[in-house]
This record gives C-alpha cells, structure tokens and sequence, in this order.
C-alpha cells in the first residue's frame, strides 16, 4: 500500500467538500432493506422540497414530516428557531446550552426515523417569553431572519410550513415569532437587496407559498372554519415501510425522551390541515402548480425516464439488477449543469442507492476514540460487497490530510476486506465540540463566525474517510466519518465519533463555589491525559483578595486516559465578593492549555463531548444560616442539595424507606425540602403529603418548591387548600415587591432587600399559587412589563408548631448559578418559626 496526495483532488474550500462527496454523519451507515430500497429509488424522481418552520425541538409535527418525507419523497426540513435550550430536564440535571445540546441530538433522533433532515438558526431559547415582541428583540430579529432567509436560499422549498400561526394564538412568544420570521423570510429571501452577503453562496429563492399547519384547540381534528385550506391524509399506510405515517410519528417523536414525550404509534385515517398564508394558493394539493418531476431541469425529462423504468423493473430478491439502468441515469444526470440544486441532490442520493442496490457497505474505525492534534493514529478501512455485480476498490482517501491509499481490488461477493493505516494528526485541527458553543454567548444569541456553518445542526466531522468504487464503467466517491466502534456486553454494537481533544483536560468538580464564612474550602479538579505521555503542574487562577493553596501540583502522566484528582484549598476574602476561578495546565514544553472535559451520554443519542473552559464561580456571600440538618425528596431532578450542602447544611435525600418510616423520625431535621414537581413525578407523594404536614405540625417546615397544575398526584400540597396557577413571571429583572416587609422570612436571619433580587437568570419563576386559603400569607408579588402582579409566588402558612411554604420563584435555576440574593431567602425559608435575628 502506497500514500500519496493526489493534485487533482486537493480540497479548495468547504463548499467542494460537500458537493463532492456523498457523506453520511450518522452513528454507522444506514442499512435498505428492500422496501426502504425501491421507496429511495421512486424519491430520485421526485424534485421538490418543503421546509417546515417552528421554534423548539418537540414543537414539529413528526406525522407531516414522515408524510412528506415518505410518502410525497420531497426533501423535506425542519427548521427549528432555538435548540430548546430552556426546557426542563426530565431525565437528567444538563440545563441551557447542555439541554440545547441534548435536544438537539434527539432532533437528529427523530429525524433518523421520519427521513426530515433537520436545521437551527443561531438563536436561544433563553426561557418562556410571552410575547413575539419580546421574543425578536432577545433573539436580535434580523440576525434570526437572516438565518431563516439562508436556509430558504440553501433548501429551496417549494413550499414553507409554519407549526403556529403569528398571533398570540400560539402560545408562547417563541411560537409567534417562529410564524413572524417565516413569513417575513418568505418574501426576504427573494430579494436581492436582503442580506446580499449571502448571495456569495446562495441565490435568491421565491418559495410558491406558505401555509399554516393549523390546529384547534386540543389538536383535535376538525377542519378549520371557512375553505382556505387543503386537508393532507397524514394516517396513509405505506406497504413498503409496512407502517403508516402516524406510527413512524409516534417512534420518532418518543425521541423527545428529555422532554417526556413517548408517543403512541397511531393508527388509523388522520387528516390536518394546511391554512393557506401567502403566495399562489392551493386549492387540491400542497404541491399545487409545482411540477416536482424531471422535467423540471432543462433536458432532465431523459433521466426521469430511466429512474422510472429502475422503479418499475426493480426486483426485491435482486436489487443489483437495477445496476445498469441507474448507472444509465447517473449518467445522463452528470450531463446535466453540476452546479445546479437538484443535480446536486440527486446525484447525491443516487450514488446511495446504487451503493445499497450492489450490497456496499463500507466504514472507517479509529483504534481509540480520541486523539490530540499532531498525534499519530490508527484506522481500519472495511469494506464488503453483498452481490455479485463487479465493484473495484480503487483507494481510500483520508481526510482532512487528503492521503491517499491505493487498493486497486476487485471484490468479491460477501468477502470483507480490512485496510490498516497509520497517519498523524494535523497539528491544527480544532477540538470536536459543538461549534455552536465554541464561545460565549448572549442571552438570545449563539456566535457563529464562519457563515457556512449556520443552521447547521452540529459539526462537520473532522476526521472523514473516502471510498473510491468503480461501479460497472463510473467511479464513486463515498464518504465516511471515521468512528470507533465496540462491543458493549448488555447494549452490543456500539460507535461513537472520533473526538480531537486536549493533551490534558482539567476538569473541576464544582462550578459554583459559596461560602458562607471566611473559612477555606476545597475544591478538586480531575485531570485527564487524552494524549499518550505528558507531564506538567495543574493552578488555580482567582484575582486578587482570594488565595489558593498550594500555588501549584506536578502531575506526570505515561499512559492515555490516566486520571488524577488534585485538590486546592480557597480561602475567600473577609467582605462579600464575587469572581471566577480558572484551572490552568502548565505542560513541561511550555504550552498553556486550559480546557475542562465534560462527556454527555445517554443511550438514545451519539456520546457528546464538550472541552469548556474550567471555571467556578467563587461567592463570598453575606449570609447567616439557622440549624444543620435538613432533608430533600428529589422530585424531576435539581441541583438544589448541592447548593445547600454549600451553604453549610447536612442534605440527606430521603429514601423511600426514609419516607414510610415514623414521622417521629424526621423531627431531626429543621426543613424537608420537596424537589421541583414532586408532586408531579412521584406517585406516592399521596401518602406522604399528610406525613409531612404531621411533620410540620410538630414544629418542621416544609419547603415545596414548584409544581405543574397539571397531572398533580394529590388534591392538596399544604395544610390549607391553595391553587397552581400556569402564570410565570419570565423577566428575571422583573420587579419584586415586598408584600409584607416586616414578616420573619423576610428578615430572619438575613434582611432581605431589592438587591437580592439582582443578577437572577432566565426567569423569576412559574407556576405560582393563585387563590389560596386566608391561613396563608403572600410575602412578595412580581410582574412582567406591562402584565399584572402574581402575588403566589412565596405564600407561607403557619400550622401547628412549624410552617409551610410553596414558592414558584426558580430556586432551581438561581442557586446552582451561584445567584447570592437567592442563598440568603433561601436560608430564611429554611429557618423554623420563633427563631430570633
Ligand atoms: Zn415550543
């Protein structure tokens, strides 16, 4: 075998790189059994695209999309505004960017499943807003435009589908705004004059029109009022698939595991309707007036004749008999203006199917699953071939090095062939981390520099492998991303994309560090070795006023993936103070690096890995605590225990056990702190709510954090009856006023004023109290601009000898950012009645 770098296939920018290869991003190639194999084949007629527009992952209606996906076989995309960055976390503790990246990967889930490709603009979801107005200037409308405008230019859809409509209607200000942007971007991308910068890669796109998905209240399935719709048999059956659409919706939107969202496979007629919004209207079919066939491209008509006699003749026992006739059509498409979109497209997809028709299955496995730039590294090409028409392996082309490895092999049927080769690194090839989350961003905003990455839903891989085939007389080029691959024992087959990392990772175990006193704390960082040897001394930098001791800790690592865990003592200032520490690795040559390591993995989605740069937020905080021992019932899951153990507080998660033991037994602790939802999530808070309440009787308190209204496991969640409300206060700058500013909670042990409600995030809370029982009081009220004030979102009643309280404020948000104001209220609703400053 021969390296080599071929002059004529040196890479001149990314675009080349897309359009040159056929590429696959997915955890292993997609295997055709036959009836997906023939429906390919009928798609590679078909030139027509629909791009569906809506804000959050989970808002996409998975049935549409799998209909027009598979049985319409248009290119069909969702757009999605926001990554849902700002949903709840139902099966883990990632919040923001890291919810945003895990609904992502749900996203390209689901996808997967419905055979939709799927897209972003650069905007947050940076929580609940309540208004289209206050959504666009958050997000900054006309960057979020400009991304809706670029997809449409690079997708062009014959058709846009908007999930809401543009009015309040919709429900959440996120929606709205989804529809506003379509619409706008509907006429914006048309026109030269609107962010002209673009039409250096993209032309100007006029989509035939745009239309509502409508819906009625509870999604029910009435057609609309009036006759400005067309209805779209979404239940449709296909035999090939052996499913209908609704059923495929059901598995993909169960992909929104995060979310709760497990679906049923539904079966049965479903019709929905399309509200026609702008444009030439249809009045029978979505496509109205669309010709989605060959005869779309100027001397096309030819390969549509060819792709339809493949179709007709294709035999399931043999599919590489449909070989020629697709070669024919190969072809007769490469005659065709290369530079036009759907000679792009489907030469793209053709290449696929003949691959799948010949039984090629080709991939490209490291020997580790991470390296570091400059490194050397292993990989094994394999290919085997499951038919008896002749394919060569010409060569094997690794990239983004462009070496090349000549193999020049006939193959023959079913006989795997491996190809080892080493290679080294590039010394400048970046970190595999979401490129979205590269740098720091505003509170609506991703920053996104290169322009050719915007919508894109993760990163291009850095490490893809090229097959070269000659299939009959044409030569194909087939890319792969290079992976590892293992045998796990319970789960089987398992790939994950290779990952560039650090030569050193220091990762700190806490990102938020308070301190109630001027007592030293430790802090632990674990460092890593993600390269083969190295050797150096891990710091801690903080300004001035903070101390950290020892100034610094050798480390000498002689194998990959060795771990230590160093540990540093901080010592606060004396005053109150806020500031960042940062841990440093100083390699022995010289080289400064600085990156944590943060791996996300759940077996529904691909291994995520982020290298964010390892800081904590160090808080001196001004603050008096009461007692030690407090208890918590986790409920969806916080990080709410963590925080309080900062505070100085013994946290004992109660057990089940803990739970149906004698009331008598939880007199030890000062409060029981009910987790977010409890009542939502833990079916057998029936029982326990009237121990608790026993419990507060004898003098505790019981803190319950919020509750949904909805799906509530018990009629009532204090000693008197008080009701949830869906109100939220979203504006974390929102005003706050003191409702009863003598009352012990506000006072006792920390006086509590306006400036403990500064530098909250996201929001100051949801699902406050409404209409509650005169035993309770409310202490503080809040109001979005221009709204009126929600009183529930701290009401406290005293019962027996202890209290009670519900508060809807987001705690759960506030204390693991490190929010000081939040600590001292905190501390106070922890402090038992009769206590004195
Ligand atoms: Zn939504």
């Amino acid at each position: 075998m021969k390296f080599f770098t071929s002059r004529l296939c040196v890479f001149t920018c990314v675009v080349i790189f897309f359009f040159s290869y056929v590429c696959t991003f997915a955890q292993s190639l997609k295997p055709y059994p036959v009836g997906e194999l023939k429906l390919a084949i009928k798609k590679l007629h078909v030139l027509g695209s629909v791009l569906y527009v809506a804000a959050h992952p989970d808002d996409e209606n998975t049935a549409m999309l799998a209909y027009l996906a598979k049985e319409r076989l248009v290119r069909t995309s969702y757009l999605s505004v926001t990554r849902g960055d700002g949903g709840q976390n139902l099966i883990g503790t990632e919040q923001a960017e890291l919810m945003g990246l895990i609904r992502t990967q749900e996203l390209l889930q689901a996808r997967r499943i419905d055979g939709a490709e799927q897209y972003f603009t650069r905007a947050n979801d940076f929580g609940f807003s309540k208004s289209t107005e206050e959504a666009l200037k958050i997000w900054d409308k006309d960057k979020v435009l400009s991304d809706v405008v670029w997809m449409i230019r690079s997708l062009k859809p014959d058709v846009i589908i908007t999930r809401f409509p543009p009015t309040s209607a919709a429900g959440h200000g996120h929606h709205s705004a989804s529809a506003v942007l379509a619409e706008e971007a509907f006429t914006a991308a048309a026109d030269p004059k609107r962010y002209p910068e673009q039409l250096k890669y993209v032309q100007p796109w006029q989509a035939r029109r745009i239309v509502w998905n409508s819906f009625n209240p509870g999604f029910t399935n009435a057609p609309p009022a009036g006759s400005n719709y067309i209805a779209v048999p979404l239940g449709t059956y296909n035999p090939l698939l052996g499913k209908s659409y609704t059923e495929i919706a059901g598995e993909s939107r169960s992909m929104h595991k995060s979310q709760g969202f497990g679906s049923a496979r539904n079966r049965g007629q479903r019709d929905e309707y399309l509200q026609h919004t702008a444009g030439d209207k249809a009045t029978k079919d979505l496509m109205d007036g669309v010709d989605v066939s060959w005869n779309r491209i100027k001397n096309g008509a030819v390969v549509g004749t060819l792709l339809e006699k493949a179709y007709q003749e294709f035999s399931p026992e043999n599919p590489s008999a449909s070989i020629p006739v697709l070669l024919e059509a190969y072809q007769a498409i490469e005659k065709l203006p290369a530079q036009e979109y759907y000679v792009q497209l489907k030469k793209k997809e053709l290449t696929e199917v003949i691959a799948a028709c010949a039984g090629l299955w080709y991939e490209a496995n490291a020997g580790t699953y991470a390296g570091t730039p400059g490194a050397p590294i292993k990989i094994t090409a394999s290919v085997v071939k499951r038919s008896d028409f002749p394919v060569k392996w010409e060569s094997v082309r690794q990239l983004p090095m462009a070496k090349d490895s000549l193999i020049g092999k006939a193959l023959a049927n079913n006989v795997p062939l491996n190809v080892p080769y080493s290679l080294v690194l590039p010394k400048d090839l970046a970190y595999t981390q979401p490129y979205w989350l590269a740098e720091a961003h505003s509170k609506g905003m991703y920053t996104v520099h290169n322009p050719l990455l915007i919508g894109k839903p993760e990163n291009t891989p850095q490490l893809m492998t090229s097959f070269r085939f000659q299939i009959g007389s044409t030569t194909f080029d087939l890319a792969v991303p290079v992976h590892y691959k293992w045998i796990d024992p319970i789960e089987g087959e398992q790939y994950r994309m290779f990952e560039v990392r650090p030569v050193v990772m220091a990762t700190l175990d806490e990102k938020v560090l308070m301190f109630a006193s001027s007592e030293a704390k430790t802090i632990s960082v674990v460092l890593k070795n993600g390269s083969m040897a190295s050797k150096g001394e891990a710091k801690l930098e903080v300004p001035a006023g903070w101390s950290i001791s020892p100034s610094s800790i050798p480390f000498v690592f002689t194998q990959p993936e060795e771990e230590k865990k160093v540990f540093f003592q901080v010592t606060p200032p004396a005053k109150p103070s806020e500031a960042t520490l940062r841990a440093v690795v100083q390699l022995a040559d010289g080289r400064k690096l600085s990156q944590g390591l943060l791996t996300i993995h759940y077996n529904h989605i691909p291994y995520q890995t982020l290298f964010a740069e390892p800081i904590a937020q160090v808080v001196r905080l001004d603050i008096k605590t009461h007692g030690k021992n407090i208890a918590y019932v986790m409920g969806a899951g916080d990080d709410v225990p963590a925080a309080l153990r900062q505070m100085g507080y013994q946290v004992t998660i109660l057990t089940e056990n803990d739970l149906n033991a004698n009331v008598s037994e939880w007199q030890k602790y000062e409060a029981v702190v009910l987790g977010v939802r409890v009542f939502n999530t833990e079916e057998r808070m029936r029982f326990y709510q009237p121990k608790l309440m026993q419990y507060v009787e004898n003098g505790g308190v019981v803190v319950a954090q919020y509750n949904n209204n909805r799906g509530l496991v018990t009629e009532q969640i204090g000693p008197y009856p008080f009701e949830i409300s869906r109100d939220r206060v979203t504006v974390e700058e929102a005003p706050v006023t003191f409702l009863k500013e003598q009352h012990p909670l506000l006072n006792t042990p920390n006086k509590i004023t306006a400036k403990d409600f500064e530098g909250w995030i996201q929001e100051r809370g949801l699902y406050f109290a409404q209409k509650w029982d005169s035993h309770y009081e409310s202490l503080l009220s809040a109001a979005d601009p221009g709204e009126s004030r929600q009183d529930g979102g701290l009401i406290v009643a005293n019962y027996g000898k202890g209290r009670f309280i519900y508060t809807g404020f987001a705690f759960f948000r506030q204390l693991p950012a490190g929010v000081p104001g939040s600590y001292r209220l905190f501390a106070n609703l922890l402090t038992p009645p009769g206590v004195k400053q």
